[in-house]
């Protein structure tokens, strides 16, 4: 019998073919745009380790450097004889084994028990959360542990930074013991059908469906759907249809947009099968224009980049709060040639205030301020404008003046390569195809400017590979502005400034 850990138990849960591969064929895992989590959960979990070691008196048990054998003995030791908190406890029984994140010791007339702690870096408890903690008793509890309670310490975005390193109230415990040991005859059952799948001599025949999102993206799912039949535009390529809506038609038989009966379709979906069956761009070019002819004068074109950290840095911030570091502005005078402005802070200082007074000396004081879905960007000055109440009513004042480009290209342009998105990458190809993402370097989408600012600030990060992330940067956040121009050209039918 193989020994599965937690997380496998959990792959299991999620879909038994996802075990399987996770097990005999790794290789074939792409976990590509799961760093950004990978890299928070690390932050949070190092966080916890401090705020459940008041005394500083705790050890954790670091399974690379010690190898499992003297993991899940100091373990054992340590939870019998030592009434100090314990981090990383390994823990096994026969067939299956987990590592709990924090173990806090809880003495009541002379006998050690332990408060058994699972550290999350979301922002409430989530379904999986309990059946991950239900798997962890079981262990604890059949491993020989005395265990007192068991609870989920998640992220409390409420929580509000004040420097120095104090992160006390950064995490909120929810207590789930009941309910834990509850779903001890169902953990037994998964481990026993775990086994079973992971005996198997080749992959379960399961096909792609609901699970391979819920409640994770699964990191095989370039393999298991490679050999599957496939369409021009698959039922994705609806806009906002949600998976329950998709799940039902695809129960029906449907699995391209261009057959899902127009009865069973929103109008902005309707018109999505429309223009996928007719293979080219619908535009209301008059409608366009006539949405875009009360802003005149000179036009500014204003994207930010912001970084939102699980363990806020800065004082005054609050966890997965987006902070702004940069922006890119476009100005268009009518007539005139074409500037641009632009601010990027790389100091590794709370970036936010030098971005406001910046902006505000960059901005203006008339003229439309297009952005590309503004509710982002107002968002962002709403919350400057609340953290620094001397720049409130500047930023106000550009609040005042943003027209949204968005509803724009929604109400009045779609081509079917948009496969159901306006998101200005979906859209700039179709309009302005000489203006490509792909061709910028490094950083080429929202995500991957979040990381090269982490990597930026980093302190192993050397001075040549800063000097190259700011250039892309500066160049990915360039680009976003003068796409938002060349759109606003081609929705007013100018081609020219
Ligand atoms: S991609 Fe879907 S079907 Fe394939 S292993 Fe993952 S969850 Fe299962």
């Amino acid at each position: 019998m193989r020994q599965l850990s937690k997380s496998k138990i959990i792959a299991f849960r999620q879909c038994p073919k996802r075990l399987w591969l996770e097990l005999h064929m790794p290789e074939l895992r792409d976990d590509s745009g799961s760093e950004m989590a990978f890299r928070i959960g690390n932050q949070v979990g190092a966080v916890a380790r401090q705020i459940f070691d008041h005394e500083e008196n705790g050890r954790l048990i670091d399974v690379d450097e010690i190898g499992w054998d003297a993991a899940f003995s100091e373990t054992t030791t340590w939870l019998a004889t030592t009434a100090a908190p314990l981090f990383e406890a390994a823990l096994r029984i026969n067939g299956a084994l987990a590592l709990a994140d924090v173990m806090l010791p809880e003495t009541a007339h002379g006998s050690l028990r332990w408060h058994m702690i699972e550290v999350k870096s979301s922002t409430t408890v989530k379904d999986y959360h309990r059946e991950d903690l239900a798997v962890q008793t079981y262990i604890a509890q059949h491993a020989g542990v005395d265990l007192a309670s068991a609870s989920v310490a998640h992220v409390d975005n409420s929580f509000v930074y004040q420097g120095d390193g104090r992160y006390t109230g950064l995490l909120k415990q929810v207590d789930l013991t009941e309910g834990a040991r509850a779903m001890a005859g169902d953990v037994e059952s998964w481990i026993d059908h775990a086994q079973q799948v992971a005996a198997l001599p080749g992959e379960p025949d399961i096909e792609t469906g609901p699970q391979c999102s819920k409640p994770f993206d699964c990191p095989f799912l370039h393999h298991c759907s490679a050999n599957q039949p496939r369409t021009a535009f698959p039922l994705t390529s609806f806009h906002r249809l949600g998976a329950a809506k998709r799940e039902e038609l695809a129960d029906q038989g449907y699995t391209d947009v261009r057959d899902v009966p127009d009865e069973k379709l929103s109008a902005v979906n309707q018109r999505i099968k429309r223009q996928s069956i007719a293979g080219d761009a619908w535009f209301d070019a008059a409608g366009a224009a006539a949405s875009l002819a009360p802003h005149t004068g000179t036009a500014w074109f204003l994207d930010f980049e912001t970084i939102s950290l699980g363990v806020p840095v800065w004082k005054g911030t609050s966890p997965y709060r987006p902070i702004p570091f940069q922006f890119s502005l476009h100005i268009v005078p009518p007539g005139g040639e074409m500037t641009h402005r632009e601010f990027l802070d790389l100091s590794g200082d709370d970036p936010a205030e030098a971005f406001a007074r910046s902006l505000i000396d960059s901005c203006g004081t008339e003229g439309p301020v297009f952005v590309y879905n503004a509710a982002f960007e107002n968002r962002i000055m709403r919350e400057l404008a609340a953290r620094f109440p001397t720049h409130a009513d500047d930023l106000r004042a550009i609040i005042h003046r943003v027209v949204d480009l968005l509803p724009v290209a929604r109400n009045h342009y779609y081509h079917p390569a948009q496969h159901g998105s306006w998101s200005i990458k979906a859209l700039l190809p179709t309009i302005c195809p000489d203006l490509a993402y792909g061709a910028l370097q490094g950083v080429q989408h929202g995500e991957a400017a979040q990381q090269a600012f982490i990597e930026a600030l980093a302190p192993q990060t050397t001075a040549g590979r800063k000097a190259e992330i700011k250039q892309q940067l500066l160049a990915y956040c360039k680009l976003d502005t003068l796409a938002m121009v060349k759109l606003w050209q081609f929705f007013r039918g100018t081609t020219t400034v």
